[in-house]
């Protein structure tokens, strides 16, 4: 799937879950600013499994940190599409972000400052300007990314474990977006479970289970095919939609 629908659909999602809107599930209530704050950061953590390809639009991001992450990712997940594209990295994501979420200092005057939540969001949001083509050069992706990390910091959402949760839907919807493509992904990583001879031969078999061990619901079919763009414009619509709502209510609290 394309970068700018990985970062849509993590938005989507967060929206999803964390609006209380008729068009949302509502399932963890948040305050307005923080439907916006989330949904950015989801959006950016939607593109993270993308991190194991050293020489990918994510790894050039945030020049040269996120070059550097890239190379390590990519040698701990065995290669492109493979530990970051599982239960298993989801599962270290999520732990990661717990962690990370768990980092804050107390300044005097400003109260609790969220460092870990800060320093993640500056790589996320980096990440979804790539995808989106809003970056441009590094040290102008550098700034807005700061920029939108200051913002994520100041009206994130009070709930506790806001950040793993958000980690963990941006990551997931990453996987089943892959999952949707004939490449597939190894859900089951390290495991990878070669198909059986017996059966490969049946057309179906070899359109779900590559092999690779790679499983695969082609859906999408290849990356950017009209049928993923059939999906994923009215998710997009989604995402942005629920976001300006959560905005305007958010300004609507500000002057009453
Ligand atoms: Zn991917």
């Amino acid at each position: 799937m394309m970068g700018g629908h990985h970062a849509a659909s993590g938005a989507a999602a967060w929206v999803a879950v964390a609006s209380t809107a008729p068009y949302a599930l509502g399932w963890y209530p948040v305050s307005p600013l923080g439907i916006v704050s989330g949904a950015l950061l989801t959006a950016g953590a939607a593109l993270l499994p993308d991190l194991d390809h050293h020489s990918g639009t994510i790894a050039n991001s945030l020049p040269p940190v996120t070059k550097i992450l890239a190379r390590i990712t990519e040698r701990v997940s065995g290669g492109h599409r493979r530990g970051t594209h599982s239960l298993l990295g989801l599962a270290v994501f999520v732990a990661l972000a717990g962690a990370l979420g768990e980092m804050t200092t107390e300044v005097r005057g400003f109260g609790t400052i969220e460092i870990g939540a800060g320093l993640l969001s500056v790589l996320l949001m980096g990440f979804a300007l790539k995808a989106l083509k809003i970056a441009g050069g590094a040290a102008r992706s550098w700034l807005l990314a700061v920029g939108l990390s200051l913002f994520i910091a100041l009206y994130a959402p009070e709930n506790n474990g806001w950040l793993p949760l958000a980690v963990g839907l941006g990551v997931g919807v990453h996987i089943i977006g892959d999952l949707l493509t004939h490449q597939g992904v190894m859900i089951l990583w390290p495991l990878r479970i070669k198909r059986p001879r017996k059966i490969a031969s049946m057309p179906l078999v070899a359109k779900l289970w590559k092999t690779s061990g790679c499983l695969s619901l082609p859906v999408i079919g290849r990356a950017g095919s009209w049928r993923e763009w059939a999906i994923m414009v009215p998710v997009s619509v989604y995402a942005i939609y629920g976001v300006i709502e959560g905005g305007f209510n958010a300004l609507r609290g500000w002057i009453t």
